[in-house]
């Protein structure tokens, strides 16, 4: 899994689209699965692409991609509505692009709100499950905040608005109380949780200023290497942009049945020009026959060779130019390309990453990876693959102030974990160490290795690390390819997924 979207076939002229991925698609096992299996009991919060729940020992609530609060949520099957009555509505994700800065305390008090439910949640299966041995609490709303209000958290950026006379004190003050209720909602689960218990702490990014976006398939069509069907595009925009209006017309109306049954003609009927997805819109868009390479996602930071006979589509499905033999050389220049982005300020080259994919991926799947991964900035301008909307746009309330970064944070503490200043590790390390420090064998197809460098010298005399399987039994995992979400599930995700700002 590279991505939110995976390349599939498409309904629609060229054959070609992409669709959401789901849990059923994790080709390999969780941590709470291995843990489950060995008849650990595990507490599962909010993990990203845990939707549709799958059977563990102990709880799962399913995290970012589930659909609704009202389906299909928790695992035992009915754990949300049982808890529900007492705890009150549990809240998935805030949706940070849907306010202003007009509203900005109102995104900051449904933060908090949302926050605290998911503790609340937490501490309350702590109880229900006492024998656990595993709890897994994803927060996601630090996330969030960050991109929304890095203009306040970082002082550099805090004193420009400053400057400009758009800093509120009290906004301030709410930024800062999210985050003592974060520390204080942790100091909870840990006093739960006892002072036997060893504690991991992870992010799996860190955060930096966002200075705005850059529509790479435009740069890639003034290079050359791309060719757009621009009355295609023009017109696709109209008629997107149409029923987005008449179907929110139709809900403040309250006409949602009518909504309901327009969605379900549509979803019968893909062939018609109005009924098509966003990516159906994209793929029809591109003119496969003179187009060398193409971003087809915002969110996998890669770029996609069009090469003959690559049939990631289906099997029926084949647009590709370039020659197998010629990949190699196109790559490159492909690579050398993109150093011409260049800063709309300082017209100095904007491309800090590149890499071919066998640099960043290895394993079986790699063919299903992006070509070339890239990034501009270290993330401070997000590739974005947009079409017909000019080469960039700087950063705003919809684009956000802040943006992911590769660095991440790793705390650890615990009986045998060593008392050390810093170390540095990936964040693929963390399972392995967890399975390994819990006394189990480490899977042989799992990447990461142990973090060695936690531990006391005492705790690795007296512990062994071993190793389980071979590398052969990958692709054993829950399921392969299978697609879950009907069209509607599918709009309401790729409508949230707008809302947090992961598609323009
Ligand atoms: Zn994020």
């Amino acid at each position: 899994m590279f991505d939110f979207f995976k390349p599939t076939r498409g309904r629609n002229a060229v054959g070609m689209s992409r669709r959401l991925i789901n849990s059923k698609e994790v080709d390999g096992k969780t941590i709470w699965q291995i843990l489950s299996e060995l008849g650990k009991t595990c507490i599962v919060m909010n993990v990203p692409v845990s939707y549709p729940p799958r059977p563990i020992k102990g709880a799962l609530f399913t995290g970012m991609l589930t659909p609704s609060v009202d389906g299909d949520l928790t695992y035992p099957p009915d754990l949300y509505q049982r808890l529900k009555p007492e705890l009150g509505e549990y809240c998935i994700t805030v949706n940070w692009q849907g306010y202003s800065d007009s509203t900005v305390r109102d995104f900051l008090r449904d933060l908090g709100h949302c926050q605290k439910r998911r503790t609340e949640y937490c501490l309350r299966l702590m109880d229900e499950y006492p024998d656990w041995e595993f709890c897994f609490p994803c927060y996601t709303g630090t996330d969030r905040i960050q991109h929304a209000m890095w203009h306040y958290i970082d002082p550099v950026e805090r004193e420009k608005i400053k400057a400009e006379g758009r800093y509120e004190e009290d906004i301030m003050q709410m930024v800062l109380d999210f985050y003592r209720q974060v520390d204080d909602e942790i100091a909870q689960l840990l006093e739960k949780a006892g002072p036997e218990t060893a504690v991991f702490f992870v992010s799996d990014h860190g955060f930096g200023p966002m200075r705005g976006k850059f529509y790479v398939n435009e740069f890639l069509e003034q290079q050359g290497l791309l060719s757009v069907k621009r009355g295609k595009v023009r017109q696709a925009m109209v008629s997107l942009l149409a029923r987005k209006v008449y179907h929110k017309a139709l809900k403040t109306l309250g006409q949602k049945e009518r909504l309901k049954r327009i969605r379900e003609k549509a979803a019968a009927d893909r062939q018609k020009e109005d009924t098509r997805t966003f990516y159906d819109v994209f793929y029809e868009s591109i003119d496969w026959e003179n187009t060398k390479v193409y971003m087809a996602s915002n969110t996998e930071g890669g770029l996609y060779l069009n090469v003959k006979g690559r049939k990631l589509y289906g099997q029926e499905v084949d647009h590709g130019i370039i020659d197998p033999a010629d990949y190699l050389a196109e790559r490159q220049r492909v690579m050398d390309a993109l150093r011409q982005i260049k800063h709309p300020d300082t017209g100095e080259s904007m491309l800090s990453h590149v890499m071919p994919r066998e640099e960043v991926y290895s394993g079986q799947y790699i063919e299903r990876a992006p070509d070339i991964v890239f990034f501009l900035e270290s993330g401070a301008w997000v590739a974005d693959f947009s079409l017909g909307k000019g080469l960039y746009k700087r950063a705003d309330w919809r684009t956000g102030s802040g943006m992911h970064r590769m660095e991440g944070c790793f705390l650890a503490c615990g009986a045998g974990i060593a008392q050390r200043d810093a170390i540095e590790t990936s964040i693929i390390n963390v399972v392995p160490t967890i399975l390994a420090y819990m006394g189990y064998p480490i899977p042989t197809d799992m990447d990461g290795r142990f973090i060695e460098e936690a531990f006391t010298d005492e705790w690795k005399a007296s512990h062994e690390v071993s190793y389980s399987g071979d590398a052969s039994e990958t692709g054993k995992g829950w399921g392969h390819g299978k697609d879950v979400y009907d069209d509607d599930d599918e709009e309401v995700l790729v409508e949230r997924l707008r809302g947090l700002g992961y598609i323009d």
